[in-house]
């Protein structure tokens, strides 16, 4: 039997005490001590049931409470009123300890995931830190490199004066660029910006950022296409100019990553609360390996090409946190050498 509440204690001590003291009445009476008489030993044992079981029950609870107090005020952090206290007294009813030790579990339990989610948000700063400069790294050293080498006689050398300010220029774009998607993810992470949502045109969007992209993609011989009627306006409710970032990022990746020659189409599907926007290409695809990590920050996989290319790492991290703060979700499917479908849903406007 478990003694787990103090009701219980009490019941047993108050009914052994009356046994221990009807047993020396019995004795006494045995040895002709004192008369024997049923009243006499009804109405002392009822007596002394009710008088040891209240005070036993009493002491009980108030040393257990005053115990189980100090546990509530460690786990709650806070000081205890008085009306607290009286609330706590009635909540925990009778199994005290069992109803205590349920509450510390669940504090452990609570307290376990919190430590464990601040583990985890601690070794994803660390990691963001060390992945930051080490992207800030080599574009500084280069700049260091060309401008040393300019400065030690290379800028009178007309054959490689110009060079050099033009690569010390491409690593500055390499570090503005960095620096612009470190802001724009910083602000997303930390919740503070709102999407400001209106109706718009996504295939006129589209159209926008095709334009926007049109030099690069011809300089990596991609065309831009569109899977559906171009003349019919696709309307959708969001925030404009963040679906404008989605769709530079993933065009931009899709001419970095395409063949030459390739090609890129933007489709529209219907799927009754929503539009469904498909970016596919034809390039080099992705290995099935890397595809549950791609949306991660400054995950690459191919980081020499993605380097080459001028990519920050960033890009699909933007994509991910921006079509998130519309509640909606953004997909990949993808074959090595075949090509890849990006996919993200937006509400109909
Ligand atoms: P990056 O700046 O390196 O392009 P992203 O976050 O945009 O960073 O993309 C992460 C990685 O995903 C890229 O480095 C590349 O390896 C891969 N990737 C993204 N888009 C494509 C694509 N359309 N085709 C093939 N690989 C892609």
């Amino acid at each position: 039997m478990k003694f787990t509440n103090p009701v219980r204690l009490a019941l047993i001590i108050s009914l052994l005490t009356i046994v221990f003291f009807s047993l020396i009445y019995s004795l006494l009476v045995l040895l002709n001590k004192i008369p024997f008489s049923i009243a006499v030993i009804l109405t002392f044992d009822v007596l002394l049931f009710i008088f040891t079981y209240f005070l036993l029950k009493n002491i009980l609870e108030k040393l257990i409470f005053e115990k189980i107090k100090v546990i509530y005020k460690i786990i709650q952090s806070l000081k205890l009123t008085r009306v607290e206290k009286k609330a706590l007294r009635t909540t925990l009813g009778e199994d005290m300890i069992n109803q205590v030790s349920k509450d510390v579990m669940d504090w452990a339990e609570d307290k376990k995931a919190e430590i464990e989610q601040l583990r985890k948000a601690e070794a994803y700063r660390r990691e963001f830190l060390a992945n930051v400069s080490h992207e800030i790294k080599t574009p500084i050293s280069n700049i260091q490199g060309y401008i040393s080498t300019l400065l030690s006689g290379g800028l009178e050398d007309h054959y490689v004066n110009r060079d050099f300010l033009l690569k010390t220029e491409k690593n500055i774009d390499r570090l503005i660029e960095l620096v612009d998607d470190l802001d724009i993810i910083s602000s997303l992470e930390s919740g503070e910006v709102r999407m400001e949502k209106s109706r718009f045109d996504i295939q006129a969007l589209t159209k926008e950022v095709f334009e926007f992209l049109e030099d690069i993609a011809k300089a990596g011989n991609i065309k831009f296409i569109f899977g559906n009627d171009e003349n019919t306006p696709v309307w959708v409710y969001a925030d404009r100019d963040r679906i404008r970032q989605v769709l530079v990022n993933l065009l931009d990746n899709s001419i970095k990553y395409g063949r030459k020659e390739g090609r890129t189409k933007v489709s529209f599907y219907d799927m009754d609360e929503n539009f469904l926007i498909e970016v596919s290409d034809n390039g080099m695809g992705i290995e099935k390996d890397h595809i549950p990590r791609l949306f991660e920050r400054f995950y690459r996989v191919d980081k020499h090409r993605s380097r080459a290319e001028g990519g920050t790492g960033l890009g699909l991290a933007i994509v991910k946190h921006i079509i998130e703060a519309h509640e909606q979700t953004v997909n990949v499917r993808s074959s090595p050498m075949i090509g890849s479908t990006f996919s993200f849903t937006l509400k109909k406007g």
